[in-house]
């Protein structure tokens, strides 16, 4: 039986998808083989990835002059290929901290730039978004970076930072494919792929052409962007496997109605379960109402040595991985796109189930 998993990344899957890759495992698309055993240079699998990337264009309305990059290494390997692609050395690059992703994409481009933090939300312990008015980049600025969501501590921008020539730079590991995106707005948008888009191995960079082009001399080639597009992020062996689900997940994404149907989806999903703890004195979320993540929903209970007991119980129930992140304790629901409403739906009936035996 499968479970209600509510892990923030490897994410649950869609079941559709994972059914579609067990029939074609041990013979894809007639080969005789597994997509893993195909070579990434045949013409088979080179199809699979520009569907996967053509896919990716049509639903998040990625314009022509943006390339779409199939890259390793993580976002975290992206925290020091951004500074290598788009700052010189001795330039200034600006970071809003916004929480324990922010601040690991700014200690690794301290290694390459000089990083000015223009926005910082310590004071609230990291429950807020900061005022649209501070997020401004300095004078000079290579890039304004920001973590569009905060996979830990469930903060969410509810707006896109006006950067005016400054490119935008966005870590949307956690959020992207949850709703439509305006594309134009971002220099350059980054995500692994193990929360909305697959397994993880894989990492989208989607990059404007006029930053492309501009890596420091010393950025590995594996991550210099002009490299990987040239190549078609063939340069060296690509992630064929996670390419591979990715193309699937996009066909499902399309089949449920694209981003605009995923995004109210996802905005219903996430509003039924702040009700829910909001409307009990037994649980409580602690982050501003206007920043709180469609993805990710951490809760404490008003009473933390019930945190075992309620983990315990939760999965016996079917309803897995809702333990916080290992740094802040308490409860986090993550809700992506593969999450159903009646995931959803079985968390809130067992929270009320929990609290009348336990309140
Ligand atoms: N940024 C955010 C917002 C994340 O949630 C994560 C992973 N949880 C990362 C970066 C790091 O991603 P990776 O493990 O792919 O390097």
């Amino acid at each position: 039986m499968r479970v209600h998993n509510f892990s923030a990344g490897p994410a649950a899957m869609p079941l559709d998808v994972l059914e579609q890759a067990a029939s074609e495992m041990s013979d894809w698309g007639s080969s005789g083989m597994s997509v893993m055993e195909v070579s990434h240079r045949s013409k088979e699998f080179v199809a699979a990835a520009e569907e996967a990337e053509a896919l990716l264009r049509e639903l998040l309305a990625v314009p022509d002059d943006y390339r779409v990059l199939f890259l390793q290494g993580g976002a975290t390997g992206q925290f020091a290929g951004i500074p290598l692609n788009l700052s010189a050395e001795g330039d200034t690059v600006d970071y809003v901290n916004t929480g324990a992703w922010s601040k690991k994409a700014i200690a690794e481009a301290k290694k390459y730039a000089t990083v000015n933090v223009v926005a910082d939300e310590s004071a609230s312990n990291y429950s807020t978004t900061p005022d649209p008015a501070a997020v401004r980049p300095s004078q000079g600025s290579a890039y304004l970076h920001y973590t569009p969501n905060e996979t830990i501590g469930g903060v969410e921008f509810g707006y896109v930072p006006d950067t005016g020539d400054v490119p935008l730079v966005a870590d949307m590991s956690s959020t992207i494919l949850s709703r439509p995106i305006e594309v134009s707005k971002f220099g350059l948008i980054y995500g692994g792929a193990q929360k909305n888009m697959g397994p993880a191995g894989l990492c989208l960079v989607v990059v404007r052409d006029d930053l492309v082009g501009r890596a420091r001399p010393q950025t590995p080639s594996v991550w210099d962007y002009r490299a990987m597009a040239e190549a078609g992020s063939m340069l060296n062996t690509p992630p064929t496997f996670g390419i591979y689900l990715l193309g699937l997940i996009l066909r499902w994404l399309k089949g449920q109605g694209g981003l605009a149907a995923m995004g109210e989806r996802n905005r219903a999903k996430a509003e039924k379960l702040y009700a829910a703890i909001d409307g009990s004195p037994f649980y409580r979320n602690p982050v501003s109402p206007d920043a709180r993540s469609w993805m990710n929903v951490p809760f404490i209970l008003a009473d933390d040595s019930l945190d075992k007991t309620f983990l315990a119980q939760a999965a016996e129930a079917g309803l897995t991985n809702l333990a916080g992140h290992r740094s802040v304790g308490g409860m986090r629901a993550s809700i992506y796109n593969a999450m159903p409403m009646e995931g959803v739906d079985a968390l809130i009936d067992f929270m009320k189930e929990f609290e009348r035996a336990n309140g």
